[in-house]
Formats: C-alpha cells, structure tokens, sequence
C-alpha cells in the first residue's frame, strides 16, 4: 500500500465503523470530515456482542428531570457515544461547507430574522390573512389552544370519516401534544410513514433530534427492534435489509390508511397554502394516498409572502443536513379532487411565549437542528437524555415554557459556548436564552440543594477579598501535595470527567504584589 493511502486507512480506523463503512472516501480523503480530534481521541475496541442501547431520562410525573443522569449512562455505552458525537460532528461540518459555498450566507440569516420577528410580532393579521386565503382554496380551518384541543379536533375529523387508520409524516407538534397515545387510547391506528420515525414507534421511544430521530440508535439496535417487531432476522444488521423489510411491512398500511397527516414547515399566509419538506417523500405520501388530508402546524410557521419562502429554503436544509435542497418540497394549495383538506392550527404555549420578553425569540425557530448537531452536551449525551419533547440548546430554551419545575435542571445543560447561536440560521440568541433560564430558575427557588448551597459558599467567599486570596492560595496548596484519591472521589461529580490543571506556585495576586508592589 503506497503512503497516499495512510491516512484514509487511519481515518477509517478512527471512525466509528458504522461511519466508515458509509462514509465517502473522497470526503475522507480531504483529511475535513475527520478533523474533530475529540470525536476521535477515544478508539474504541471492536467487540462481538452488541452494545445494548442505552435509554433515555427517567421520567417520574412532575418531578425535575435529571438530564445528567442520563447523560452518565449514554456516556457510558462508548459504542453509542462515538457514534452519536461523529454522525452529528459530520453534519455540522457539511452544514460548513455548504455554507461558505454562499457568499451572502450571513445576510440570508439576518433577512431570515427579520421576516420572522415581524411575523411574529404581527401574528393575529398574518393568521387571520392566512385562515381567510386558505378557506378560499377549499380547506377546512381549526384553531386549537393545546394539545389536548388538538387531538379531540383531529379525532372529531376521522370520527366524521370513519377513519380507523391515519398514516403521518414527522411532527414535533404532535409530539408535543402526546397525538400518538391518544389516538391509541381511542382505538385510531397511527402509522408513521418517516423511516427514523417508523423506529422510535416501533420501539416505543419519542424522536431524540428535530430532523433525524432515531440518530442515536446503533445499526444493532434497530436490527434487534425490527426483529421483534417485524419479524426480520436479529443478527442481520445490514441498512438495505433493514430499509426494506421496513418498507415491505409498511407500505400495505399506507395504501389502506384511511386518512393522512402532515405537519408543516412553513405556512404562507399571503396564498393560503403551507410547505412541507423532507427528503423520503413520505409526507407526499401520507398527504395524496388518503383522500382526507389533515396538518397539523404550530401558529409560529406563518411567514408573510412566497417570495419570502425562498430564503428559507436555502438555509433550512443547509443548516440541517449540510445539502443544499430538501429532496421534497411540496406545496399544499387545497384538497384534490374528491378529497379533503383540514389545517389546525395549534397555539399550546406559543401565545405565552411570545409574551415572555427574553424568551419570544425561541419563536423564529425553523426546527433545522443545527444548533444539537453543533452542540458538544447534545453530542454526548444523546437527544433522550433530556426527557422532554425538545433536546439541545433550543430545548433547554422552549422546555421550561412548558413546565418550569419539571425541566429546570435543564438549562444547566450546556457549556454555553455559544457555537448553537453562532450556527442558528434565524439568528436566535440561543446561549444568551439559556443563560437567562438560569436566572429564572435561581429566582425562583429551583435549583437543587447542592448547587444553591455552593453558589451560596461562593457568593460569601467572593464578597470577601482577603478570604478569597487566602483560600485560592490554600487550595493551590492543596492540590499539590493532597493524595489523588481524596481529590477525585465519589464526592466530587466534576472531577469524574475531568483532571484539575496543575496548580501554579504562586496566585496571580501574589505576583503582582512581589513584582509591581501593592494592587
Ligand atoms: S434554534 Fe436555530 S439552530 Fe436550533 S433548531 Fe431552531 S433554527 Fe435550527
């Protein structure tokens, strides 16, 4: 093998094998799809028997959830770890490369937040303008306050038709409004028609990203759920056998479902007509076999005019997935013919959001991913870990919003580094949100007992000067002569993961007095 080879073959080794075996080369070759060195400073030991999946948060009804215990078990599964933290580092260096392919990347963002900020600050006109466009075209239009309202209209529609059965696309709405479970609990059979969708169903799991939700999962894990559920042969994990035996038990039910749902991705109020984008065309199919078409869509989609659709679409699937065009973009005008056409659209929490001052913003939100994909906690952790509808930085952001007590830990889940802002594609202020959670969350009494008590500690011990320096120069002290054993313990959760750096011989402020006379 000539020495050109080398460092393909020692990228290859480095990936995780699911990476690259799909990986290609020619992206490998260019030395840019590897260069994450954390992603690859762990090799992991090929083993034979499967890695099982880790699950994600524990979930006990109103109780605050504790994303970072769940965080410890994904860590702990290296398999999935390296997996998760590569497939994603992949993305967002996709989305960076295309993204410097546009010169006027950086102005499509600011126009994107600017259209956005006065839609939502216009919201009432632009959605009466949108109900009267599209009552016009023909379709039905509801107004649902949560989610619960939205389910018994959706139920009352099928009711209606008869319907038994519903196939759908991906929606994080509907997520948010516990659809699937309802439907279970009034006898509607539900059908996701999104592969990596179709998997979270059939193993009982919610989505754990916006755009890919089952990215977590290892090729095993699914061949282990769809030889359960499917039938199909455990030990067989190979992606073209899964896709079809998949595709072979689904497609009878999609053809005999009796009515389709969509969500949306944009809403157009000037025309009366919605957007929906993916990239298996799975929407188009749930939204042309039945002849009742129902979308579902969260009243922040609304975008004033067509022409504004445009900029959008250049930064929606740029930010996601690092392509330049979702494989579908279909535009839904009103019912075909012989066919029926319902929208509801769904405020469950929007219109309070809107009204919070720091936190209205969390409205332009596209729902592209970026900002997980780019995300160092996110990457680690896995999308389950964070036990709510919505991971990543702009989970931490829209959680609280729905229930404060119950994800207040959240917002403690970053590093508030800021690259989430610096990828988001409308220009949300995502660190800066997160931050001013933390706030709320002191303010109002939800921080554990541990973390008030240490903020407490270090707020005496900051507002006293000379027992601050007396402290530092001590704990310097400390750390150098102290057993390993007692610093890094059971006791002291930071340093699991992490080595204190060496302390120096002398503080900063000792210096300057030794060298500059007194500060
Ligand atoms: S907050 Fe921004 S980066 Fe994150 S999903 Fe929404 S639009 Fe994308």
């Amino acid at each position: 093998m000539s020495d050109t080879h080398a460092p393909v073959q020692a990228a290859g080794r480095m990936l995780h094998p699911e990476l690259a075996a799909a990986s290609d080369e020619s992206e490998v070759k260019n030395g840019r799809r590897l260069d994450h060195a954390e992603g690859t400073s762990h090799p992991i030991r090929p083993s034979s028997a499967p890695e099982p999946q880790p699950r994600g948060a524990r979930i006990r009804g109103n109780h605050r959830i504790s994303q970072s215990e769940a965080a410890n078990r994904f860590i702990a599964a290296p398999q999935h770890e390296k997996m998760h933290d590569e497939r994603l580092w992949d993305l967002r260096q996709k989305r960076d490369r295309v993204m410097h392919r546009i010169p006027e990347w950086e102005e499509l963002r600011s126009l994107a937040s600017a259209i956005k900020e006065h839609t939502l600050t216009h919201l009432d006109e632009y959605l009466d303008r949108f109900e009267a466009n599209a009552r016009t075209n023909g379709i039905h239009v509801h107004w649902a306050r949560d989610g619960a309202e939205h389910n018994r209209i959706v139920h009352d529609i099928l009711l209606d038709h008869g319907a038994a059965s519903l196939i759908k696309s991906k929606s994080m709405l509907t997520e948010e409004c516990g659809f699937r479970d309802y439907m279970a609990s009034v006898g509607i059979k539900v059908i996701e028609t999104d592969l990596g969708e179709r998997i979270q169903q059939l193993d009982n799991e919610d989505p754990s990203h916006v755009v890919v939700p089952a990215v977590h999962k290892l090729r095993t894990d699914v061949a282990q759920v769809f030889a359960k559920t499917l039938g199909t042969d455990a030990g067989n994990s190979n992606v073209h056998y899964l896709a079809e035996a998949q595709r072979e038990a689904t497609r009878p039910l999609i053809l005999e479902a009796d009515a389709g749902m969509t969500g949306a991705n944009f809403v157009v109020a000037e025309t009366g007509t919605f957007v929906v984008c993916t990239n298996e065309g799975n929407a188009d199919l749930s939204a042309n076999v039945p002849k009742l078409h129902i979308a579902s869509i969260g009243i922040e989609k609304i975008i004033p005019r067509l022409e504004h659709l445009a900029v959008f679409v250049r930064l929606l699937s740029r930010s996601a997935l690092g392509s330049p065009m979702t494989q579908y973009t279909s535009h839904f005008r009103g019912p075909r013919a012989g066919g029926e056409m319902h929208v509801v659209l769904v405020d469950n929490g929007r219109s309070k959001r809107l009204g919070m001052e720091e936190f209205w913003t969390s409205l332009k939100c596209i729902r592209c991913g970026a900002c997980m994909n780019t995300c160092p906690v996110y990457r680690r952790s896995g999308g389950l870990s964070y036990g709510a509808t919505y991971s990543g930085p702009i989970g931490l952001i829209i959680d609280p919003t729905f229930n404060r007590h119950k994800y207040s830990a959240l917002p403690f889940s970053s590093t508030l580094n800021g690259s989430c802002t610096n990828v988001c594609p409308v220009k949300i202020n995502i660190h800066e949100q997160i931050a001013a959670w933390r706030k709320v969350m002191a303010e109002h009494h939800e921080l554990p007992l541990i973390k008030k008590s240490a903020m407490k500690a270090a707020g005496a011990l900051l507002a006293r000067p000379t027992l601050y320096r007396a402290a530092i120069a001590s704990a310097d002290v400390a750390l150098n002569v102290l057993p390993h054993f007692v610093i890094y313990n059971r006791l002291n959760a930071w340093g699991k993961h992490r080595e204190v750096p060496h302390a120096p011989r002398q503080t900063f402020h000792a210096w300057y007095r030794n060298n500059r006379g007194t500060p």
